[in-house]
């Protein structure tokens, strides 16, 4: 469902009437809120360090010693306490005033099928797809083409064995030493699924020979890792958003119980924030009424 998984493009295509009306008024929106440039909210974005860098900071910023690590197999509701209570796969049990579910749906299932077997069927409907990630570093004068841009994404009429090409070190400052350049290739998907489960090195010869076709390189990378990632990416099925819908009626039944993460309203990292920021405003207003309410 296109409104679900690009919602800022849906927004757009609602308020200015189409993606490229939206686009171009947001464009110059940004230059006037930003007329010196620097990086806009559509650009792909990371950290010198990595992805991690973010999820370290929030654990500083919670304290280490508020975080709790083990993976929860249950959950269940102290109605007369107003306790919710986490069960860990090696016996641990820990009880908090609200719980907040953000793994993937398929766990978010697993964890709820004891307290509401319905809700936790409807969210295990939500399918994902896992992708490989081949990340190759070529020097650069084994690349003739110019890497200005972010890369290139493969039309999916194709069906090719790349879904797209990240160029890294054109978009990530630090992500290749001088005269050598980073790409990324993805592959797998709802499309190419078998292609996660091929060795390291068959995956490597199709996305290398891939990429002489579409960027001409004339020589193997000096640098290969493949990364894949299992169940990492929810598919929005053309239903998606009644599905959300009905998750969130059947929600209402259990106050104190909140679900987010990619498998509802956004994939992206920028929209799951958004999306979890905006809950963090619904769950301050639900606890400022329940403490009133109480006292
Ligand atoms: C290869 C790849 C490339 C991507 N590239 C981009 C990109 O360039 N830009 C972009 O915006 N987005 C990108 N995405 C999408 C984006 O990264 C994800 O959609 C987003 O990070 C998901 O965040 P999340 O918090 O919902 O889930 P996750 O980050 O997957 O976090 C879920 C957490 O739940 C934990 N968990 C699971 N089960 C349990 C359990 N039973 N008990 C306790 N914990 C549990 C997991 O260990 C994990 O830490 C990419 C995704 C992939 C896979």
């Amino acid at each position: 469902s296109f409104q679900a998984g690009f919602p800022r493009l849906a927004a757009m295509e609602k308020n200015h009437g189409s993606i490229s009306k939206g686009l171009k008024a947001a464009r110059k929106a940004r230059q006037i809120s930003n007329p010196e440039g620097g990086r806009s909210s559509g650009q792909l974005w990371s950290f010198n360090q990595g992805l991690g860098t973010l999820i370290e900071a929030l654990a500083e910023k919670l304290g280490k010693s508020n975080i709790r690590q083990f993976k929860a197999t249950n959950l269940i509701h102290n109605k007369e306490l107003s306790k919710w209570t986490v069960e860990g796969s090696n016996g641990e049990s820990e009880s908090y005033d609200l719980a907040i579910l953000s793994c993937p749906a398929f766990s978010q299932a697993s964890i709820l099928k004891n307290l509401d077997a319905m809700l936790a069927d409807k969210i295990a409907t939500i399918p994902y797809n896992s992708l490989a990630v081949v990340v190759m570093g070529f020097r650069s004068g084994d690349v003739p083409i110019p890497l200005e841009g972010f890369g290139y994404l493969t039309p999916s009429s194709e069906n090719r064995a790349i879904l797209g090409v990240q160029w890294c070190s054109s978009i990530y400052r630090g992500r290749a030493p001088a005269g050598a350049v980073l790409l990324r290739a993805m592959c797998g998907g709802a499309s190419r699924p078998e292609m996660v489960d091929l060795d390291d090195d068959s995956i490597a010869k199709i996305v290398y020979r891939e990429l002489q076709a579409s960027m001409q390189i004339q020589a193997p990378p000096y640098f290969l890792k493949v990364v894949r990632w299992k169940n990492a990416i929810p598919q929005y099925m053309v239903n998606h958003l009644e599905k959300v819908k009905e998750i969130e009626e059947s929600l209402a039944k259990h106050p104190g119980l909140y679900l987010t993460g990619n498998a509802y309203k956004g994939i992206s990292i920028n929209d799951c924030v958004e999306n979890a920021e905006n809950l963090a405003v619904q769950i301050a207003r639900w606890w400022s009424r329940s403490r009133e309410t109480s006292s």
